[in-house]
């Protein structure tokens, strides 16, 4: 790509292609044996998918990643080593849906089917769907379910789950993601489930301690664009010059990897899996209050069916101020990119101000990011499979491919899509160039 790969000796033990969680949990691993590394980012900031701002009135506030699920050991015990402290979200027992004006309870005629649809999915992703739910999507699946209110409040909960487009997401893909996250409750659930906790600091805490053990072995602003193997080790090559090692760590989202040449070319599942994925499409923002306000009436746990289709939670911190998030995904989120910034929020929240008080719609602060836009992640909370495609269905295959090792959050055994999976696949990256690094000792 227009640089003559540099010769002579690796300037490096390894390289590790991008500075999100898996890829700074890999170089750190690494440190720790001893080995080497040089850590390139494409972005000028690091965290890819972990992204935390602070606020006017000083508090954090993630508008990538933010949760750590009651079974995340991994990403717990991370963040408790590097002193950033976990918090226990407020949250009722179940979140209130709103349809237009009208509050459901979830015991409601109209959600009554909601229940029984949701035991069978939890049925079917223990005991595998059939292979033709391969191409049946899940906007097919649920234009069979009766009942619009019932179809719209699974809609809704699939498309924040997931932030797959229902019409591109199979239920055979979401059934294994369901099994791989600990199961459909778990997955939906806030206590007890995967949205049980965060992180006062915010997740951009974790990233920056790591960031300052490994110093400058990690360079923003080199987006890579080739990577060549050959008999003396490999070269990376990046928009700000090119970096040789002995083996190289790819932590880039799998259909990111169409952005960089590989010579000698992938193998076809690994190129296959480039091909036949996608990124997520979420917007997520956080409104910041001086306090939770809003508790003196009610809880602020919505699901909103009215489109867009949100869910709303209160993530303030427990010594305050007040924090409310929204999250939108699939094509949703999308259809949000043409509003402005206040536009945006008086879609979100105008309906909203006779359950939570007129205040809600004047914040201290509003923090937002659309993740589809984003140039170098492409979008979240991970990678999904085109229907019909085998290659993106999690677990995916992390085999090494010459001296070519994968991490990111969708190589991991389990919990993929979630920090926990990226906690993980850096760690089993790290481990695997260890062992070969030692082996040719
Ligand atoms: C809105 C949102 C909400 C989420 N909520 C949660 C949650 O509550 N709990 C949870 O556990 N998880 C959540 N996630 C998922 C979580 O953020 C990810 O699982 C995790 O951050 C992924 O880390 P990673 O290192 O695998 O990938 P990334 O963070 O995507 O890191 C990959 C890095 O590679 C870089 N890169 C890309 N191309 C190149 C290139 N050519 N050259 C160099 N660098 C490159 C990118 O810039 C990026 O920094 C959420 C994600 C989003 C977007």
């Amino acid at each position: 790509m227009g640089q003559e790969p540099a010769a002579g000796a690796p300037e490096t033990a390894v390289v590790v292609i991008g500075a999100g969680l898996s890829g700074l949990v890999a170089a750190r691993e690494l440190r720790r044996q001893g080995v080497e590394v040089v850590v390139l980012e494409a972005d000028d900031r690091l965290g890819g998918r972990a992204l935390s701002e602070t606020t006017p009135l000083g508090s954090r506030v993630d508008l990538g990643g933010q949760w750590i699920g009651h079974d995340h050991h991994r990403i717990t015990a991370l963040a408790a080593e590097l002193g950033v402290q976990k918090f226990t979200m407020h949250t009722g027992t179940l979140p209130t849906v709103l349809d237009g004006s009208r509050r459901l309870p979830l015991w409601s005629p109209s959600l009554l089917f909601t229940g029984v649809v949701i035991a069978a999915v939890e049925v079917l992703a223990l005991v595998g769907a059939p292979r033709r739910c391969n191409t049946l999507t899940l906007a097919e699946g649920l234009g069979k379910l009766p009942g619009h209110t019932s179809r719209r409040l699974l809609e809704l909960a699939a498309l924040i789950s997931w932030t797959a487009d229902p019409d591109r997401f199979s239920i055979h893909a979401m059934t294994k993601m369901i099994r791989k996250q600990g199961g459909l409750r778990t997955s939906l659930a806030t206590r007890g489930g995967a949205q049980e906790a965060l992180l006062v600091e915010g997740f951009g805490a974790v990233v920056d301690a790591i960031a300052a053990e490994l110093g400058d072995r990690v360079r923003s602003g080199h987006r890579v664009t080739s990577i060549t193997q050959g008999e003396d080790g490999v070269t990376v090559a990046t928009t700000a010059g090119p970096v040789r090692a002995s083996k190289v760590i790819v932590t880039v989202p799998p259909p990111n990897l169409r952005h960089i040449d590989f010579d000698p070319p992938l193998p076809e599942h690994r190129a296959a899996l480039a091909r036949n994925t996608y990124m997520g499409s979420v917007y997520k923002a956080i409104a910041v209050y001086d306090r939770p306000f809003w508790r003196d009436r009610s809880n602020a746990e919505f699901l909103v069916l009215d489109a867009p289709g949100r869910a709303i939670f209160d993530t303030s911190p427990p010594a305050g101020p007040g924090h409310l998030c929204v999250l939108v995904g699939g094509p949703e989120a999308r259809a949000l990119d043409h509003l402005d910034p206040a536009e945006r929020r008086a879609a979100l929240f105008g309906t909203l101000t006779e359950h939570l008080g007129p205040e809600v719609l004047e914040p201290v602060s509003w923090h937002e990011k659309a993740w589809h836009l984003d140039e170098y992640t492409g979008g979240g909370y991970l990678a999904l499979p085109d229907p019909g495609t085998t290659e993106g269905v999690v677990p995916l295959d992390s085999t090494p491919v010459g001296d070519i090792h994968w991490a990111g959050t969708e190589s991991a055994g389990d919990h993929a899509g979630y920090f926990e999976g990226a906690v993980e696949s850096g760690t089993r990256a790290a481990a695997e160039v260890v062992a070969t690094l030692t082996h040719r000792n």
